[in-house]
């Protein structure tokens, strides 16, 4: 697969590389503030989940312009670092790194926590959903106790089976909960958005870390009638903006020569980092199969 394809395959992609954004991800964000004036007024906030970091490059842009903003971003992975950026390496579902967030935020209080959390996805719908949730609620939990009256919370959901239940745990602490497809989010995912405005916990209601947002015990299909809250689906990144899930000619627009780009922000350390060294020096041990062994040899197998 040449070095061009992926650019061909996948717009966003191309783009973000075109204009300095370390993941495609980052218009995402920004057809969600197109739509929902996300940024109006904020000067401080939390991106969670937000390496390799074009939300946080966002987010530094639109409320950091002037020096003023204040942004704090976490994740489990090493993130390069960004101007006007605070850095937390960690795990949002652990209390450690809660408290260190929390920390941040005493007597000043954030207008916008954002989450763009994923799991790694295993494939199996059930459990990628169940994991996802759980990083929304973690993500949930921080944010009441860092979040102004009023706030702003986006979240990315998986539009699963139980997404209901999560709707109505949102419901609790805001005015308003939407779920948003933004056009660079391509269709044949089930990533969508909650989009929570206006934070208005319940009365007397006292953030508490201990406490898991999740009850393990509920029954999950139980939710009808009234207690089944069906929240606003908007899409949004207007109609001639990119598909994301088409293919484009390198030549986009004007006709001007394509070049490549290479990405912004190569990743620190990734995972498959040693593989390609192995690969490239010709030590990478291929896994045999027994359907790759002539016969003779399968026969050899252990029975
Ligand atoms: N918004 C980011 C951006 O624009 O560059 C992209 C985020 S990427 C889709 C999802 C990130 O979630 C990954 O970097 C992953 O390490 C992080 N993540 C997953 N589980 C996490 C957890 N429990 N705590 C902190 N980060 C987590």
């Amino acid at each position: 697969m040449g070095r061009t394809s992926k650019d061909k395959r996948d717009v966003y992609y191309r783009l973000a590389k075109e204009n300095g954004w370390r993941a495609r991800s980052a218009f995402k964000l920004l057809q969600l503030d197109k739509e929902f004036h996300l940024f109006q007024g904020v000067t401080r906030a939390v991106d969670l989940c937000a390496a390799p970091g074009s939300w946080s490059q966002v987010l530094s842009q639109k409320i950091g312009g002037q020096g003023s903003g204040h942004v704090v971003a976490v994740d489990l992975q090493a993130m390069a670092p960004l101007p006007g950026v605070v850095q937390i390496q960690g795990d949002i579902t652990q209390l450690s790194t809660a408290k260190e967030i929390i920390q941040h935020f005493k007597g000043c209080p954030a207008d916008l926590v954002v989450c763009d959390g994923a799991p790694d996805v295993t494939g199996l719908h059930d459990v990628d959903e169940y994991m996802q949730a759980q990083l929304l609620l973690a993500a949930l939990n921080i944010a009441t106790h860092v979040l102004k009256p009023g706030g702003c919370f986006v979240a990315k959901i998986f539009r699963g089976r139980d997404v209901t239940l999560l709707y109505s745990q949102l419901r609790v602490f805001f005015s308003s909960v939407l779920c948003a497809k933004p056009r660079s989010s391509r269709n044949s995912s089930i990533e969508a958005f909650a989009v929570c405005q206006g934070y208005d916990p319940p009365e007397g209601f006292m953030p508490d870390l201990s406490k898991p947002l999740l009850d393990h015990s509920y029954d999950f299909n139980q939710l009808d009638g009234p207690t089944r809250i069906i929240v606003p689906f908007v899409t949004c990144g207007d109609l001639s903006s990119y598909d994301s899930d088409r293919s484009y000619p390198l030549d986009l627009e004007d006709g001007s020569e394509y070049k490549y780009t290479p990405p912004t922000q190569p990743p620190i350390s990734p995972p498959y980092q040693e593989a390609c060294t192995l690969k490239k020096k010709g030590q990478l041990a291929k896994e045999i199969r027994p359907q790759d062994c002539p016969s003779s040899r399968v026969d050899t197998f252990p029975q």
